[in-house]
């Protein structure tokens, strides 16, 4: 008697985790992603296409964020500020054209960002702040110590620059092998690695010219010379 019910119920069970399943397959599948990235063939800089990523969000679906993943996407939208506000304050200081462009690359991608905190109705930690100012301490710290570092020469900014970079790489990388398995959250992340790797290349760049042979901080020489190596990315179609 028992199994007449048991097994009814375990096939309905079966049969709408399957339609389920199929319906959030749907929404990936039925679209090709655009390629968000923006690259100046020329120096290297590289924007988000906020439209475009828009419309990769609007394709995927809403999935459950961990607590670690939530941290994650408030931490990295303070990170690419830190980004953002040291260039600003480096081309104040040296008047490079680096520093300007890859500063309006850097409010593309917290503005990308932003886009996830906005997705998960999350409270954004930068608000109204100004250029400077971090809610997390430790980025607060962080920007403390690098702003005074660059301020000794434009050769020292840039190292900071291409340090800024290395974090940033280390730091996405970190959390998409350790925290994030969203699909929106790994296409917002692949995309922001990608740019910093060009950013990366770009301030290594400005650093031959000045003559000096830059040395990684924070990736391994192998990891450091793979990206050296390699020519601007373009990003992908599909995927
Ligand atoms: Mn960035
Ligand atoms: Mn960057």
């Amino acid at each position: 008697m028992k199994n007449f019910i048991v097994k009814p119920l375990f096939l309905l069970a079966l049969l709408v985790g399957a339609s389920m399943a199929v319906a959030s397959c749907d929404k990936d599948n039925n679209f090709t992603r655009r390629n968000i990235l923006q690259v100046d063939e020329s120096y290297g800089y590289t924007n988000i296409n906020l439209q475009d990523c828009q419309y990769n969000l609007d394709n995927m679906p809403v999935e459950a964020l961990s607590p670690a993943e939530q941290n994650s996407i408030l931490f990295m939208r303070e990170e690419e500020k830190v980004a953002r506000d040291i260039y600003l304050k480096f081309q104040e200081k040296w008047n490079l054209n680096a520093f300007s462009n890859i500063s309006a690359s850097e409010q593309t991608h917290m503005d990308a960002m932003l886009k996830l905190i906005t997705r998960y109705n999350l409270t954004d930690p930068v608000g109204s702040n100004g250029v400077g100012v971090f809610a997390n301490n430790d980025l607060q710290t962080l920007y403390d110590a690098l702003l005074l570092q660059g301020d000794a020469s434009l050769i020292e900014a840039l190292k900071v620059a291409a340090l800024v970079e290395e974090v940033d790489i280390v730091d996405l990388q970190t959390a998409l092998s350790t925290v994030v398995d969203n699909q929106d959250v790994e296409m917002v992340y692949e995309n922001l690695l990608a740019a910093s790797r060009n950013h990366l290349r770009a301030f290594v760049k400005n650093l031959q010219n000045q003559g000096v042979t830059y040395v990684p901080q924070r990736l391994t020489q192998a990891e450091y010379d793979a990206i050296i190596n390699t020519g601007w990315e373009h990003g992908q179609h599909g995927g």
